[in-house]
């Protein structure tokens, strides 16, 4: 798939990459349709981080995105092939104590779309995300 690729500061790659696939039940494989751009990303591209969180390169940015789901895991239920989602960019874990109080929010195990150690982002053709992050639009939304 294609993916703009981050690669020094101020400096931008389209390249071919391997397409992410579906490796949970609870995962969802998502054609991207838009992407925001965040202050965040700015920063990345400008000074290569925010704070401690330090991009290694190559790094694909973006964590704020509308998709359609090209196909669903095992056990999901929440969405289906073909729907159109907003993308929740914050994925937990489901198992730690914040978790388990319902405090998913500040989960020790989150992995933010497109952050440094924590995954590449949605600035490609297709990503990978658990059900729970993808909140159908049902056709609110044009995308
Ligand atoms: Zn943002
Ligand atoms: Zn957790």
């Amino acid at each position: 798939m294609k993916a703009v690729v981050l690669t020094g500061i101020r400096q931008m790659e389209m390249r071919d990459v391997p397409a992410p696939k579906i490796k949970k039940g609870n995962e969802v494989l998502l054609k991207i349709e838009r992407v925001g751009v965040c202050g965040s990303d700015v920063h990345y591209y400008e000074t290569g981080r925010i704070g401690s969180q330090i991009v290694e390169y190559p790094f694909i940015m973006g964590h704020e995105c509308s998709a359609t789901v090209e196909a669903a895991g095992k056990c999901v239920r929440r969405v289906g092939a073909g729907e159109q989602v907003v993308v929740d960019p914050a994925a937990w874990c489901g198992k730690c104590d914040q978790c388990l109080a319902g405090r998913e929010n500040t989960c020790r195990n989150l992995k933010f779309l497109g952050t440094p150690k924590e995954g590449n982002g949605c600035l490609c053709e297709y990503i990978v995300m658990p059900e729970e992050s993808c909140f159908p639009t049902n056709g609110r939304i044009s995308l």
